[in-house]
């Protein structure tokens, strides 16, 4: 009994099916959109929290299929709204999980569950961000991961993630509140990743910081 109370509660909020059409749908907003060039550690709306999104309508739909094209363009499998420069609470993702199965869609104004300390398993593999172009370094994160927030169109949705896709929740909802992974490292690997930035060029648009 108690388990299915438990169980109950849990899906007060409906887990987002983002497995089915997932290449229709992402070609879709990418045929819409327009690719813009990625922001940098360094400029200043990768460093502070963004704005809530309150409005859902033809504006953000836009916004959204550019972030998919640029998403698309940079050959990134998660992007953040001020990572093309837009100080606003969205993330978009099309990424794998630790299955291969393909997971495509949006979250506005993400929040992460808490996940209790003796169910968290953490995850040590190698992570990166368009806005850091060219460096890798390995991030422990816990291997699962639950976002709460609104879809494109303002319906409350949860999104569940295993393996590197929980990697990706993680790692998209930190840019909304203004922090990158390289945030997250010691202050050595830090700089390592900084070194490798320096060294590599990014295959893809960027935009130059003042
Ligand atoms: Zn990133």
């Amino acid at each position: 009994m108690a388990q299915q109370q438990e169980t109950r509660a849990e899906s007060a909020v409906e887990f987002v099916v983002d497995t089915e059409d997932t290449a229709e749908r992402e070609a879709a907003h990418v045929e819409r959109g327009t690719a813009r060039p990625i922001t940098v550690v360094g400029n200043p709306v990768l460093h502070k929290e963004c704005r809530d999104v309150t409005e859902f309508g033809d504006e953000l739909a836009a916004l959204v299929d550019d972030m998919f094209a640029s998403q698309r363009a940079a050959e990134g499998v998660g992007l953040a709204a001020n990572q093309i420069g837009v100080d606003l609470k969205v993330f978009v993702y099309d990424c794998p999980d630790d299955d291969g199965v393909r997971h495509v869609g949006v979250v506005c104004n993400p929040v992460l569950d808490e996940l209790p300390a003796d169910r968290r398993v953490l995850d040590d593999s190698n992570e990166g961000c368009l806005s850091v172009p060219t460096a890798y370094a390995a991030l422990a994160r816990p291997d699962t991961a639950v976002v709460r927030g609104q879809d494109a169109q303002g319906r409350p949705i949860a999104v569940r993630g295993t393996g590197y896709f929980a990697r990706c929740l993680q790692h998209e909802t930190d840019h909304l509140y203004g922090y990158l992974y390289i945030d997250r490292l010691s202050k050595r690997e830090r700089k390592d990743a900084l070194r490798q930035m320096e060294e590599g060029t990014a295959r893809y648009e960027t935009v130059p910081n003042a």
